[in-house]
């Protein structure tokens, strides 16, 4: 959950997951569709496609095996998370480098453009042996409190005397950093049907982006401008790699394969934060219209 989610958002959603689904088996046992509830506005909804999948197969398995290399075969599980789970949990004399751990080394040596894999090599000529789960997450403190991205905290850093970059001068400039694509934009619309009382909702394809969210209808989102007005307002959201703007269009008659959904309950459909935007958009213009009619 705190894959790019700060704590104070994820402690209340974390407490509440984890007294709904105990262990690795009620998880495992759960539906899809309410994992994804539960999720809704957490967003990065694919973390909880691969948890469930991952409970699935550890379930299936029996235990969780104890190995970074048989960790890193679990989906949802990169070569960070299965190193820190093998350091910290059994004790295997594992590499854990994440973008804080990196920057620590990168700035210890003076590299700037150093590959991941001379950078886990590094480590592991570091790593006080049988330590490995003390050192990852001292070294995550420590890239987190000390040597942080912007303003490193030389003065008060133990290591400034072996390293590189504080002689430098400049460190800050180590590693290099990496150069940004720009964010492409698309466009999108979401209809917005409404019927005494009740919102029509649909679920979106299990792949793609927001996949198995609930949300309102509407078709792809593409670069080009979708040929309707949108009279109940747009929303604008930013995703990893592209922003969108999705316009919300009323329309007389259900769309798709899906439900009527309370308008009073909505808060308990389920929506992404992207939709739930929308639908508060869509009300706050249906009440103003149907005001000054
Ligand atoms: Fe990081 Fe500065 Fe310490 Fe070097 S001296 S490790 S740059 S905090």
């Amino acid at each position: 959950m705190l894959q790019q989610t700060t704590v104070a958002a994820v402690t209340p959603r974390f407490e509440r997951f984890i007294a709904r689904w105990p262990t690795v088996e009620a998880l495992a046992a759960a539906s899809d569709v309410d994992i994804l509830g539960e999720w809704a506005g957490l967003g990065y909804y694919a973390r909880a496609r691969n948890l469930v999948a991952c409970a699935r197969e550890v379930a299936r398995r029996g235990a969780f095996p104890a190995t970074a290399a048989e960790l890193r075969k679990l989906p949802g599980i990169g070569a960070y998370t299965a190193a820190a789970i093998a350091a910290i949990a059994f004790g295997e004399d594992a590499a854990a480098v994440d973008t804080n751990v990196e920057r620590v080394i990168s700035r210890l040596r003076g590299l700037e453009h150093e590959a991941k894999a001379r950078i886990e090599r590094l480590v592991l000529d570091v790593i006080p042996k049988g330590r490995a789960g003390d050192f990852a997450q001292a070294m995550m403190d420590f890239g987190a409190t000390v040597c942080r991205a912007r303003n490193p905290r030389c003065g008060a850093c133990p290591l400034s005397r072996h390293c590189v970059a504080f002689k430098s001068g400049a460190p800050e400039s180590f590693p290099a950093p990496k150069v940004r694509r720009p964010r492409p934009h698309k466009y999108g619309i979401a209809w917005w049907i409404e019927r005494g009382g009740d919102v029509w909702l649909v679920r979106r394809p299990a792949k793609g982006m927001l996949g198995g969210m609930a949300a309102l209808p509407g078709g792809d989102w593409t670069e080009a401008l979708p040929p309707f007005s949108s009279d109940l307002g747009t929303v604008r959201h930013l995703f990893t790699h592209f922003s969108l703007d999705l316009a919300i269009v009323p329309r007389p008659e259900p769309v798709g394969e899906g439900w009527w959904h309370p308008i009073d309950g909505l808060a308990e459909a389920g929506l992404p934060t992207l939709y739930r935007r929308a639908a508060e958009l869509a009300l706050g213009a249906t009440e103003r219209l149907r005001a000054a009619a």
